[in-house]
């Protein structure tokens, strides 16, 4: 049986209330059993006869709440920061990537590129986790592990549009190697909590 997390479930969590679900896929993704999934809207609906209640999905939800204290302390070393992180950085740096194709097919000088393909280069991965707009349907985002020069030039370019990143990790449970991943910060939380 698929259905949202109805309010009588043990699992419901702050999700099930859509206005707070920044859909980034990361209870998809660590789900064991695959009693998760996504809509066509890139909710999360729950398979109940599949689901084995071991709450991991609860304890992920970047939804639910920030501890922007913590938050602060592993990011800057303090717990200063104000709820909206205002005037609080590490650095501040200009860059551009050097190979010319990635700087111009890039959103904003292809440095996010550049550092996957060096990384890839160098051996330090093995593959990343990007988007690109799917060929199939244009106004949709899709999920793809990148592996060489030019499988990460294709993700080039910010997409305004949902993609849940983080529900690929079920993937990747069944891969060997080390993976980078692009995430935007509601999707790096959730990586954070798990
Ligand atoms: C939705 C969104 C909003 C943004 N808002 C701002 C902003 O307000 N201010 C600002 O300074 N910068 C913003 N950016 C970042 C900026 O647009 C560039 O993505 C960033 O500067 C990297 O540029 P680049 O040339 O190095 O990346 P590129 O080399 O072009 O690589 C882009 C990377 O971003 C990833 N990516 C693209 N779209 C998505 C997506 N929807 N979800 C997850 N990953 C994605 C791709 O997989 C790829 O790895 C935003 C990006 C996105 C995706």
């Amino acid at each position: 049986m698929t259905a949202r997390f109805p309010p009588n479930h043990p699992l419901y969590i702050a999700f099930t209330e859509k206005d707070l679900c920044t859909r980034c896929g990361t209870c998809v993704g660590v789900c064991p059993n695959g009693a998760l999934s996504l809509d066509k809207d890139n909710y999360p609906e729950i398979d109940l006869d599949n689901c084995v209640q071991c709450g991991l999905c609860a304890k992920v939800c970047a939804g639910g709440s920030v501890n922007f204290a913590e938050l602060s302390e592993i990011t800057f070393g303090h717990k200063e920061a104000t709820i909206d992180f205002d005037d609080h950085f590490l650095q501040s740096t200009i860059g551009y990537a050097t190979d010319e194709k990635l700087r111009t097919g890039g959103a904003s000088g292809g440095v996010v590129s550049a550092l996957l393909w060096n990384m890839q280069k160098e051996g330090t991965i093995d593959g990343c986790i990007v988007t690109r707009m799917s060929r199939e349907n244009p106004c949709r985002g899709e999920l793809y592990i990148a592996k060489g020069y030019d499988e990460i030039r294709q993700s080039q370019q910010s997409k305004y549009v949902v993609i849940p990143v983080n529900s690929l990790l079920a993937k990747l449970r069944n891969l060997t190697g080390r993976y980078a991943i692009v995430a935007l910060p509601c999707q790096v939380h959730g990586l954070r909590l798990l």
